[in-house]
């Protein structure tokens, strides 16, 4: 278990929502399934929180001071940095209209108040299978690489491949979007952490690592480098 959150980086939250108490309930409870929480109290703060952190999903209050939840919704989904980022409105009763807009603004789910917590993780939960399945223990397949992050795991074509624990988050970040280019920043964001002083060529180094660990006989190479880009996982293995 601990192995396994070590090894895994978790899901993080942003959490838009005015209303103190709201907020505090909230908070408590995604940290309790071991999401990294960040809390925001009005729309301004929330969409900065959002640029900032580029969390893994959103829950975002529809009624909120300076910048509405819908005016917060619009934003992020016209933009190709947080375009991606699922975002949960959270409603009143009754605001069936309202409920239609949050939609045509991208909103990907909303539940209404007074609402079930529990609900609502579970919503949250089957956001984040589709965007980040490791978070949630889901099987990593693609080609010929099986990754499985409760047992710390990682398969190819049926062998055990041996990874170190950066090698493995970054087999993770990969496997979990095939076919995305990652940035070297984008990967240190996401394999080491937001906060780290850590040089680009850091990432190459791994990179290599992960490739001679994967390397088999007759086997293609799974990561392309993509000149002035990134890396991406990309092969038809
Ligand atoms: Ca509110």
């Amino acid at each position: 278990m601990e192995m396994s959150s070590a090894s895994i980086q978790l899901p993080t939250v942003v959490i838009i929502e005015d209303e103190p108490a709201q907020a505090e309930l909230l908070s408590y409870n995604f940290s309790s399934e071991n999401y990294e929480v960040r809390v925001a109290r009005d729309g301004e703060e929330g969409l900065l929180a959002v640029r900032e952190d580029d969390p893994d999903i959103v829950i975002l209050d529809w009624m909120l001071p300076k910048l509405s939840g819908i005016e917060v919704c619009r934003q992020l989904k016209k933009s190709a940095e947080t375009r991606a980022i699922p975002i949960i409105m959270l409603t009143a009763r009754g605001e069936e209209g309202d409920k239609l807009r949050g939609f045509e603004t991208g909103a990907d789910d909303y539940v209404v108040k007074p609402y079930s917590i529990n609900e609502l993780l579970a919503r949250a939960k089957a956001l984040l299978r589709r965007t980040r399945p490791a978070s949630v223990g889901e099987l990593l397949q693609h080609g010929d690489l099986e990754l499985d992050p409760g047992r710390h795991r990682v398969l190819r074509n049926g062998m055990p491949v041996k990874l170190g624990p950066t090698e493995f988050r970054l087999l993770t970040v990969l496997l979990e979007r095939p076919g995305r280019v990652w940035s070297r920043e984008q990967l240190l964001d996401r394999v080491w952490g937001h906060d780290l002083d850590i040089d680009f060529r850091t990432v190459d180094v791994h990179v290599g690592r992960l490739r001679k660990a994967l390397h088999q006989e007759g086997a293609a190479d799974p990561i392309r480098t993509v000149r002035a880009a990134g890396y991406s996982l990309d092969y038809d293995g």
